[in-house]
């Protein structure tokens, strides 16, 4: 099923011709509009002309985090204000945050991106979405808002938290479809678990969009299961949109990024250099048909890889993996790196383990990881509960290769989170 087929299925050859058009409008744009990018053009010494293939792309400049907040509020628009319809922030925790704007034309087609991510996933008409991803200055909630209502799907605006309401919703409008995060979908499985609410038996769902925090391959199965639902990987970030960048099609083996919106290029954090296809890098993107805020080769930080080869479903635009850290959230212990997504790989594998737990950073690289067990396995037998241990912090080491501490928890004893859930405490930098 497709909601663009022409455009889905192009060949990769009117692809990249497109790219090059759009692209040589977006830099043009930019330069002419937005002095962040003529400063930088004029100290590289490059005239939007000189882009003449893809690859001139390589001499364009970076795009950094700190760029967006240096030029806060409104030093990025390449339009008038008077054609701004809608501004975002971004979730950024630390420091100022990075101001997105959208012209009407940009809120249009970020809601076209969205419905070809849920068409391609089978969610049409008829399907109810319950939207549980954060209302306001986030993208999340309000882009994806956006693109289903254009497919003409039943849209609850539904937000998070409020599980006992979150379960009544989707009793009473039978919710086929959820946007979640993984987190989230995880906490309320835990709490259909204890009240005895087989969603396979009670609810109507078939599908789940899950995204905006990293999560494991278990995670994907665990949550599959217990809702009996396909569950679909959803990518994407407030400057470039929000949802809707990159998202996976029913084989469920990578995200299909619109590279008709986005050119990317996979990069060496380090050095800046574009890597061959297949290789782990950041991701860096480019907008190609953003009206009132073009972005040049922005570092997303997220650490990916290009799968290579055509998908099966058809679709031509390449697929990128799973998202495997942010070059940031990357720690460092005993010269050792670690992503903490490492760590919940191995913690989601094992049945015991219940949905929540928290990495401690302490003093002497030390690194400690909380864990809550899963209910029905609390029996208070001190002898389990040591093989336990013993078994989680033996699989961890032979993941992370540093041996951690483990504390096993019981159920709800970590703090829940109702937006991104905060994995890793630092105590290092405390
Ligand atoms: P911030 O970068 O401030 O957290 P966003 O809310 O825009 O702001 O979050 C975007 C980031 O969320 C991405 O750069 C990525 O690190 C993370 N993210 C989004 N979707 C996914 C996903 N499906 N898997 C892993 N990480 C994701
Ligand atoms: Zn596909």
């Amino acid at each position: 099923m497709f909601w663009q087929k022409d455009i889905e299925t192009i060949s990769r050859r009117a692809l990249e011709a497109l790219q090059l058009k759009r692209l040589k409008q977006t830099v043009r744009l930019a330069c002419k509009n937005i002095p962040f990018y003529q400063e930088n053009f004029s100290a590289l010494n490059i005239k939007p002309r000189d882009i003449i293939a893809l690859k001139d792309i390589q001499k364009l400049p970076f795009t950094a985090r700190e760029d967006l907040r240096a030029n806060y509020p409104f030093g990025m628009l390449a339009v008038d204000t008077e054609q701004v319809v809608r501004l975002h922030t971004s979730s950024g925790t630390t420091g100022k945050p990075k101001a997105i704007f959208f012209s009407k034309k940009d809120i249009s087609q970020a809601a076209e991106l969205i419905a070809r991510c849920l068409v391609m996933t089978g969610t049409t008409k008829g399907d109810v979405l319950q939207n549980m991803m954060t209302y306001g200055l986030f993208t999340g909630a309000l882009v994806m808002h956006y693109g289903a209502e254009k497919v003409g799907v039943l849209v609850i605006p539904a937000g998070p938290g409020n599980t006992q309401r979150q379960i009544a919703l989707m009793q009473d409008f039978k919710s086929t479809t959820l946007h979640i995060t993984p987190s989230y979908a995880l906490y309320l499985a835990s709490v259909m678990g204890n009240e005895g609410i087989d969603p396979k038996r009670d609810l109507s769902l078939r599908r789940a969009y899950l995204g905006s925090e990293p999560y494991s391959e278990e995670t994907r199965n665990k949550i599959e299961k217990f809702f009996g639902i396909d569950v679909y990987n959803s990518y994407g970030l407030s400057e470039m949109n929000g949802p809707g960048v990159a998202f996976e099609c029913m084989e469920k083996n990578g995200m299909h990024l619109w590279e008709d919106n986005f050119i990317m290029e996979i990069i060496d954090p380090e050095t800046g250099e574009n890597l061959p296809e297949g290789e782990k890098g950041e991701l860096v993107l480019t907008t190609l048909c953003r009206e009132a805020m073009p972005i040049l080769r922005y570092r997303t930080r997220d650490i990916v890889m290009i799968i290579p080869g055509r998908c099966a479903c058809g679709r031509t635009h390449r697929r990128i993996s799973r998202i495997i850290g942010r070059s940031d959230d990357m720690i460092i212990i005993r010269g050792v790196n670690i992503f903490p997504q490492q760590i919940e790989r191995v913690l989601m594998g094992i049945k015991a383990v219940a949905q929540n737990y928290q990495i401690v950073l302490e003093a002497y690289d030390r690194i400690t990881v909380r864990v809550e067990i899963s209910k029905d396995l609390f029996d208070g037998r001190v002898e389990h509960l040591v093989n336990l241990r013993n078994e989680i912090t033996e699989k961890l080491r032979s993941e992370i290769l540093v041996r951690p501490t483990v504390e096993l928890l019981e159920p709800g004893t970590l703090p829940v989170t109702e937006g991104k859930a905060t994995r890793v405490i630092d105590k290092r930098t405390l």
